[in-house]
């Protein structure tokens, strides 16, 4: 396993992102005996930093990772947890958030504590001395409940200037962003980077493949990486291009089975610098990805929407779809309930606000469903081809 040092820890370069933890087959449950085989695997091969947030799995990751830590040593693992100062709440009471925190992740400190998803709308709230958020923890700081304070955002180039600026940016010692090689142009990563090098703030990654899109890519892609090396998942490519960054400490993957955790470990075991032509066919393909809809299934949209739509898979649907057509993401809509597809979003926007990728979700929908309507249906095929094998069976 790759180590980097950060103000006296020794840090895995790999950490264990728990938002997409692995689930049962109701697709809702997290699979706790499958996730802690995974946490064990994670340890025993050198992982030992762990992230987790209220709103991942409905606040279900913080009480499954808490359990499943609480099996091993407490300086074995260095554990991070973050205010969901981004989530729009009627009041907001950090210390009793802090305390459940605490509580449910079976801690009496946290090594790593971000204020979460700072953004334009969300800086609002972080910065209002009436919720006193920041003050609270700086004061938790020095109380030893946390060791290092720092922030994720999603945030344009200006607000994080911003936020360094401020009276509270002295305190934070680190700052994860969406870093990756399709958003170090598309949501100028490298701006960011360079702006925080220049305050000699450390970078840690989240969304390193993109919510798995740089995982999953199309045939003539994955053909092309392979071809330059045939050992490597077009996964490890991704941490690959990020292993080059000196001022990036930690990678996070949300790694949602063991396979997925065995080829990240591997692929953590040793750097192995991509070459200036590698690098170059990421930047074409990154190129090519720039066309479709940047949606990385954080889910924050969920809850919020009224109509109780799955956004991410009706934008991946979109994505699918928009390119040309296919029988699969259509088989999916046609699948779903009338009411979840997307001609029931009622454009309230409220999806778009909290989204930290900015898609224009409500114009994504209107789209989407336009596409459907004028699309072949399922159904409909099914039954032209079973009268065509009927015709053929009859000649
Ligand atoms: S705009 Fe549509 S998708 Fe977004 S929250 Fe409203 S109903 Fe849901
Ligand atoms: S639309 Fe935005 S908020 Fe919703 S899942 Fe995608 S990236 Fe996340």
């Amino acid at each position: 396993m790759i180590y980097n040092e950060f103000a006296g820890e020794r840090i895995s370069a790999l950490g264990f992102g728990t938002m997409r933890l692995p689930l049962k087959e109701d697709g809702k449950t997290i699979d706790r005996d499958l996730a802690f085989k995974m946490v064990d695997y994670a340890l025993e091969n050198g992982v030992n930093y762990f992230d987790t947030a209220v709103p991942y799995h409905s606040g279900m990751s913080e009480i499954v990772i808490g359990d499943a830590l609480s099996r091993h040593p407490r300086e074995s693992f260095l554990l991070a947890d973050k205010f969901p100062g981004h989530q729009p709440a009627d009041s907001y009471d950090p210390a009793a958030t802090f305390e459940t925190q605490l509580r449910r992740c079976k801690v009496d400190c946290f090594d790593f504590y971000l204020m979460h998803n700072i953004t334009e709308s969300s800086w609002d709230v972080y910065s209002n001395p009436e919720h006193g958020i920041l003050k609270y923890f700086v004061e938790q700081k020095k109380l030893g409940r946390i060791k290092h304070l720092g922030f994720s955002s999603h945030a344009e180039l200006e607000l994080l200037r911003t936020i360094l600026d401020s009276e509270y940016g002295e305190h934070m010692e680190f700052c994860q962003i969406q870093l990756n090689y399709l958003d170090w142009t598309l949501q100028k990563a490298r701006e960011k980077c360079d702006l925080l090098a220049s305050r000699n703030i450390p970078v840690w990654v989240m969304e390193p493949l993109r919510g798995g899109k740089l995982a999953n890519l199309c045939e003539r892609h994955t053909d092309m990486l392979k071809g330059l090396r045939p050992d490597e998942s077009t996964a490890a490519w991704g941490f690959r291009w990020l292993q080059d960054f000196p001022e990036v400490k930690v990678v996070l993957s949300g790694m949602s089975d063991m396979n997925q955790m065995v080829d990240n470990i591997k692929t953590f075991e040793e750097r192995k610098p991509l070459t200036g032509s590698e690098k170059d066919a990421l930047a074409q393909i990154a190129e090519d990805l720039k066309s479709s809809v940047p949606c990385t299934g954080c889910r924050y949209c969920c809850d919020g929407c009224p109509m109780a739509l799955d956004i991410p898979t009706l934008v991946a649907a979109y994505n699918d779809l928009s390119v040309q057509f296919s029988l699969t993401p259509m088989m999916r809509l046609e699948s779903m309930p009338e009411e979840k597809r997307p001609h029931s979003c009622i454009g309230c926007g409220a999806c778009t606000g909290i989204c930290p990728q900015k898609i224009d979700v409500p114009k994504i929908m209107e789209d989407l469903a336009a596409i459907y309507d004028r699309s072949p249906k399922w159904s409909e095929i099914c039954v032209q081809r079973a009268a065509e094998a009927a015709k053929i069976k009859e000649d």
